[in-house]
């Protein structure tokens, strides 16, 4: 096959933009006229601090990031800032509490609305848990609100959260990947919009962005004490994760571990020292923030920026649902998630009704060129992951066949 036969609807890692791909794979080779491809040259020379500090200036652009948050170029995935958002904000809550001797571990509130952020909370689970058996805990996470009784099909309303007075953070995932459920987007008025306004003043807000960044504007980034995001969705390759922390939480959390209360920091988690050190403390995944860098001038300059983005990006989903109400309605398939306002423009999850059907489905699929159309292999069913660099034309080429079928 040639690309150009494939419409490739991945979860991620995901496709990237072929005119990229193409710069890459001569910087691969030989970055620009260096005679040396991109991975051979030093993390520390001039040419790989343009490629950062330009990746840096270009994300700011296009997220309209606030001059009082540091963008961290972060490496472990998403997966690793499960444990670097507790860790450091327990540190920067306990340095807070500095003169208390008789230290009370915090809550920890976590939203959990599908795979990703139960997963998120199970860590802080289990790095609160004590030091020694009958200790006290080094935090006590709580579930502030959740969907699962649900299946993860919906969101929360407003008034179904829950959250405590004196958290040391509450936590979100705006977009599962698996489930298929989104918080509605930018000034939404929905009743599932996520309730910013509930959130006690002072209580730092962390969203993993996973999933959906980059493809629309953050709604009230300036709420946010962090945001984090592998890049292999909308960014780039696997292997670099961007972390926007607000600056007064980069805390030195050695100093925190000396009061005690709380656990140890691995020197990689920490971000201070990932932002003392503009993001190059240790060998950064080169490669992967090399074509970040390229997708993020592409973005800018042939994509019309994130408002231009979120406009194809909203006729890919509104087109795809169409097709699904149109063909669930002659009893064909079932859309996992119902209510229009939870639903994800990312990661279009559905289920085929009949015996043996959802292989048809999957054959006819791959046939004509439909490609990573299996849902998770924890939930089953179809998964049509729409990420930027899928195409309008693809996705109407995906709903015809859908209508026929
Ligand atoms: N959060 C979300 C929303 C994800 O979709 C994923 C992975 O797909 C993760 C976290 C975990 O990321 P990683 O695989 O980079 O550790």
């Amino acid at each position: 096959f040639s690309r150009d036969q494939i419409h490739n609807f991945a979860a991620g890692p995901s496709p990237l933009p072929e005119p990229v791909l193409e710069k890459a794979a001569k910087g691969l080779l030989n970055y620009d006229g260096t005679g040396i491809g991109v991975c051979e040259l030093s993390h520390r020379g001039k040419e790989f601090k343009a490629i950062i500090e330009g990746a840096e200036a270009n994300l700011r652009k296009l997220l309209q990031v606030p001059d009082d948050y540091a963008v961290l170029f972060s490496q472990g995935g998403g997966t690793t800032q499960f444990s670097s958002v507790f860790l450091n904000l327990l540190a920067a809550r306990r340095l807070k509490h500095a003169d208390e001797t008789n230290y009370a571990p915090p809550t920890v509130d976590y939203v959990v609305t599908g795979s990703w952020s139960s997963k998120a909370y199970q860590e802080a689970v289990r790095l609160s848990i004590p030091p020694a058996p009958g200790a006290q805990p080094f935090a006590e996470p709580r579930i502030a609100a959740t969907t699962k009784p649900a299946k993860f099909t919906t969101l929360p309303k407003a008034d179904e959260y829950d959250f405590s007075k004196d958290a040391a953070y509450v936590y979100y995932c705006e977009n599962e990947t698996i489930n298929g459920v989104e918080f509605p987007g930018p000034d939404s008025q929905s009743p599932y919009a996520f309730p910013f306004d509930r959130v006690p003043d002072g209580v730092p807000i962390v969203a993993d962005y996973s999933s959906s960044f980059l493809s629309r504007p953050i709604p009230q980034i300036e709420r946010h004490a962090i945001i984090y995001a592998g890049a292999q969705k909308n960014l780039g390759p696997p292997g670099v994760t961007i972390v926007i922390v607000r600056k007064d939480l980069l805390v030195d959390t050695t100093e925190a571990m000396k009061l005690g209360g709380i656990p140890a920091v691995p020197i990689q988690s920490e971000f201070k020292t990932l932002a003392d050190n503009k993001s190059l403390y240790n060998t950064p995944p080169v490669f992967s923030i090399y074509v970040s860098a390229l997708v993020l001038e592409y973005l800018l300059a042939e994509r019309g920026g994130i408002a231009g983005i979120a406009e194809v990006n909203r006729a890919k989903g509104d087109a795809l649902y169409a097709a699904l109400d149109e063909a669930e309605a002659k009893g064909k398939l079932r859309v996992v998630v119902q209510e229009k306002d939870a639903r994800s423009l990312m990661n279009i999850t559905f289920v085929i009704e009949g015996e043996g059907r959802e292989k048809e489905f999957l054959d006819g699929a791959e046939a004509r060129g439909f490609r990573q159309l299996k849902g998770h292999r924890s939930v089953g069913g179809i998964r049509a992951s729409l990420y930027n660099a899928v195409t309008l034309e693809s996705v109407k080429a995906l709903a015809e066949y859908i209508k026929a079928f």
